[in-house]
């Protein structure tokens, strides 16, 4: 197994900046696994299949084939053999990652995916169940939170600056939603790993955050 640091938290909370600066700084692989559970998702949203329709789903998988590959360090998802690293980061695919991420049978397929990654290369992995399930030996747990309020207004500028015209409240529907089926599913629910360090971002500039865990990590 390489060194293994695993960063869980809600929608929004920035773990996807720090964990690629994290993983710059040390030298580490990035690996992003929100992103894998959005491949799915993007595939099922092109193929029309409801997120409720459970049997549709499960009959789908043996037809996704979700890779991951690096290009300059920066992870790419490969769905089908196409990548989609840029089409996945849309909110409808977002809802849907999160709606169809509760059923056992998704999860399991992209858990020994997750698992591979971990054992070949010291690797930063960030998601919902990183300290509690795919790693739970890893080194280092963070669990990386900020307040809804603090991450709705993160996104909202986030949207501007690519020239949307986004609404604050629908923004903090949709991470309040996001947060509640995140932590209130059966298998795999996010919460904070008994043997994680919690770190608020709310009041945190990236760099601080950042600091914050290369310093447990060097530790
Ligand atoms: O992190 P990101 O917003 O890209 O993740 C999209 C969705 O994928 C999350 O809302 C969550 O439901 C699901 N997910 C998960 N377990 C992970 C990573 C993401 O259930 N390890």
């Amino acid at each position: 197994m390489g060194f293994n640091v695993a960063i869980d938290g809600p929608a929004g909370a920035g773990k996807s900046t720090i964990a690629k600066a994290v993983a710059a700084k040390l030298g580490f692989i990035y690996v992003d696994t929100g992103a894998m559970y959005r491949a799915i998702a993007l595939y099922l949203l092109n193929h029309d299949i409801a997120s409720d329709d459970e049997k549709a789903i499960e009959d789908s998988l043996d037809d996704i084939n979700v890779e991951i590959a690096y290009v300059d360090g920066a992870q790419q998802v490969l769905l089908n053999g196409e990548n989609v690293s840029k089409e996945i980061r849309r909110e409808e695919v977002g809802n849907m990652a999160s709606a169809t991420s509760v059923y056992g049978f998704v999860r399991s397929k992209l858990l020994s995916l997750q698992r591979e990654l971990a054992r070949k290369s010291d690797v930063i992995m960030d998601g919902r169940d990183i300290g509690t399930c795919v790693l739970p030996d890893a080194q280092v747990k963070i669990y990386l939170t900020a307040s809804v309020d603090c991450r709705a207004n993160r996104r909202y500028k986030e949207l501007v600056e690519k020239g949307e015209t986004p609404v604050l409240e629908d923004i903090k529907k949709d991470i309040s939603d996001r947060d509640y089926r995140d932590m209130h599913r059966d298998i795999a629910p996010l919460k904070q790993a008994e043997d994680a360090v919690c770190v608020d971002s709310s009041d945190m500039t990236i760099q601080e955050v950042v600091d914050t865990i290369v310093g447990l990590c060097e530790k």
